[in-house]
């Protein structure tokens, strides 16, 4: 498990140990103007407790009436806020109730009151003292007095309370939304750049070698890292150091390691930050963020800032004018686009931002000066893959049937990321089944489990769900197998995995274009199973909804978007910048709207129909195949082959592949690691 270890920290952003101290400042208490507040609080409290020290003891006017007006005791009343008596008993009577006023710490006073009772109206209180002073005559001669008393301590608690409860709701709110980032949570740090900074005592150790693949990027990428180690070189002759560049591609497929690895060699500070750091609650606090980054950064030239996500501050101002809370990011992305104006071009800062939404980018942001340059990190191909692969096998214990170029071709349309993961959940797989080497069948169902989900081994399905499940699943296989353009079948189950029942896995070829035929193969291949249901039960069910909605998607975007359709014509609909003006009105009129349905629904139609003839003439090949698969569950090319026959058209496709060796031959990882 070592190996993990080592795998994982370079996934990882921060390197070990400086996770706590982002800054690399050493890291003082500040002294902060809240805690005398606090103390300030305790104080009073404090006060309030030792003044007040002692509190007469309850008592009832009956008492006072029968025991101690009866016997004389009491030297004087005063009546409090016209609602409580309080009594002080005559010196020489004191020791009479000592046994009662001994509450231990809160004992009343000796100087009283000594007790104490509540009356209910001071009129009526008065005409009982009155007919108990006629009663007992001379003994019960007492002085009454009338006080006011403020209990200072209450009035000033029921006024601070509330602003001292809503401080502290602030207060929360503020913490929890700065997330300890640059700041550290301190509510005065609100403003500040909340960027990580990597210098000299946290050095990022990424380098390009760990980038695999993404040679063109690479490229453009090492270039700025030359502009920021020799200015010199490229400054003599007049020419300016770009600004800033944009990491575009979609998600995982290495934009953040590339940014990574810049710093890493190039040998200068380098701050990263996110584009939603920037985005608070709060009004102008995303732009006095900006601001203050800049700031640093400037102090800190020659550097690299990187502002990952950056669609979240950048996107096109103006859309949804509707929605007012844009308001705030529009003035963070101002900020931006100043400061980007603002400094000198060689002063040595360059910005790089990553996002995987270039085209909802405002353009302000992309015009020369700013990001003048567009990186494209695309997808791997199957050789880049290999290249990932190589990376991330390495730290990885293999065993001799692993193969690289047989990984690479098993997972077309992954990303640097999934590859990543790929050859982790392997280990983690392999560990699991407590071997000592991971195994090819490791990394088969890893990438089963990272394509499908989890396995559901015991979701209840009864015997006849699972019929229609297996020729459901079978229809898929036979109609792709028998149409040239169809994808390779990989394997065929009905295992429920995530939230499908049952799967047909192919492995898409690399292409850049696809063809009307190809198209058509696909969409025919995947009604295959609706077509299955309805040859061979006369009945459908909700099973193909999946399927369907892939269908329409497809034959929308043939007619819409690729003008694959004659009577439609060589029209594109599709708006890549994202940018449209007529996001609620379309841009066609109500009968093209007509004709484009019509022209989605034949073209469905006849691939069911197609996809049903071939069910029919191949229905035993599809009842042997179902049959198969409910006893087995899972079955594989080689069973295809042996009920169908080979794919004639298998063989040319093979040999258009780019990795051409034989991929059932173990891969010698030292040989291979040495070339990348
Ligand atoms: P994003 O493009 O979303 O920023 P990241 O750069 O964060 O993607 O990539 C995530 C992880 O995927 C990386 O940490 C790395 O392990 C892996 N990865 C992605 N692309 C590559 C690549 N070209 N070579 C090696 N590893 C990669
Ligand atoms: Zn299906």
């Amino acid at each position: 498990m070592a190996e993990k270890e080592t795998k994982n920290s370079v996934g990882n952003n921060i390197p070990k140990g400086n996770k706590k101290n982002p800054g690399g400042a050493k890291f003082t208490p500040k002294f902060n103007p809240i805690y005398i507040y606090g103390i300030l609080l305790l104080a009073f409290f404090a006060i309030n407790y030792y003044t007040n020290s002692g509190t007469p003891v309850e008592t009832s006017w009956q008492e006072v009436k029968n025991t101690m007006l009866k016997n004389g005791d009491i030297a004087k009343i005063v009546v409090v806020n016209k609602s409580q008596s309080d009594i002080f008993l005559k010196e020489g009577s004191y020791e009479k109730y000592k046994s009662k006023l001994d509450q231990g710490f809160g004992s009343p006073a000796k100087v009283g009151p000594h007790f104490f009772f509540t009356i209910g109206s001071v009129d009526v209180f008065e005409k009982n003292l009155e007919s108990a002073q006629a009663e007992f005559g001379d003994n019960a001669k007492v002085t009454l007095t009338y006080e006011t008393r403020v209990n200072y301590f209450s009035e000033v608690m029921g006024w601070l309370l509330f602003p001292l409860i809503m401080l502290a709701i602030w207060f929360w709110f503020y913490r929890r939304m700065s997330k300890g980032g640059g700041g550290g949570g301190n509510i005065f740090n609100v403003g500040k750049s909340q960027a990580k900074i990597f210098d000299k005592e946290s050095r990022v150790s990424t380098t390009f070698k760990e980038v695999a693949g993404l040679a063109e990027a690479k490229q453009e990428i090492e270039e700025i890292v030359e502009f920021l180690k020799n200015p010199d070189r490229y400054t003599k002759l007049g020419g300016k150091i770009p600004k800033g560049a944009l990491l575009v591609g979609p998600p995982g497929t290495g934009k953040t390691l590339l940014a990574k690895a810049v710093a890493g060699e190039a040998d200068v500070p380098f701050f990263s930050m996110s584009g939603s750091d920037f985005v608070e609650m709060f009004v102008g606090v995303g732009a006095s963020r900006v601001r203050d980054l800049f700031k640093q950064a400037k102090e800190k030239a020659p550097c690299i800032v990187f502002i990952d996500e950056i669609d979240a501050i950048g996107r096109a101002r103006g859309r949804n004018p509707n929605m007012g809370s844009n308001d705030e990011r529009e003035n963070t992305l101002n900020q931006l686009l100043t400061e980007m104006d603002g400094f000198d071009t060689n002063s040595g800062v360059i910005i790089l931002g990553a996002t995987n939404r270039a085209d909802i980018l405002d353009r302000a942001l992309m015009r020369a000066g700013r990001f003048d340059r567009q990186i494209h990190v695309e997808l791997p191909d199957v050789i880049d893959r290999k290249e990932i692969f190589l990376v991330h096998l390495r730290p990885l214990t293999l065993s001799e049937d692993v193969n690289v170029n047989f990984l690479a071709k098993q997972t077309p349309g992954f990303s640097g990321a999934d590859i990543a993961n790929v050859c982790n959940e392997a280990a983690l797989i392999a560990a699991r089944k407590q071997k000592t080497k991971v195994e090819k069948q490791d990394f088969l169902d890893a990438v089963d489990r990272i394509v499908g989900g989890l396995e559901k081994k015991n979701k209840i399905i009864t015997a006849d769900e699972k019929a229609i499940i297996a020729y459901h699943e079978a229809g898929h296989a036979t109609v792709s197998w028998l149409l040239e353009h169809a994808h390779p079948l990989v394997k065929v189950t009905i295992v429920p995995r995530g939230k499908a029942l049952g799967a047909a896995w192919y492995l898409p070829e690399e292409r850049q274009i696809t063809t009307r035929e190809q198209m058509l193969d696909e969409v025919c291949a995947t009604l295959g199973g609706r077509a299955a249901e309805t040859v061979v039960f006369s009945k459908i069910s909700s099973g193909a909804q999946n399927d369907l909605e892939k269908v329409t998607k497809t034959a929308y975007s043939m007619i819409c978007y690729f003008g694959m359709s004659d009577k439609v014509g060589n029209v594109s609909y599709y708006d890549s910048s994202g940018q449209s003006d007529y996001s609620f009105n379309k841009p066609y009129s109500e009968k093209t709207a007509e004709l484009i349905d019509a022209e989605i629904k034949e073209l469905i139609d006849i691939a069911f129909s197609r996809a049903k003839d071939i069910l029919i003439k191949n229905a035993e090949g599809h009842k042997q195949l179902a049959e198969l698969l409910l006893e087995r569950e899972v079955i594989f090319t080689e069973d295809m082959e042996h009920i169908f026959g080979p794919r004639p058209w298998g063989k040319k496709k093979e040999e258009d592949n780019p990795l051409k060796e034989d991929d059932t031959q173990p891969t010698s990882l030292e040989s291979e690691i040495t070339k990348v």
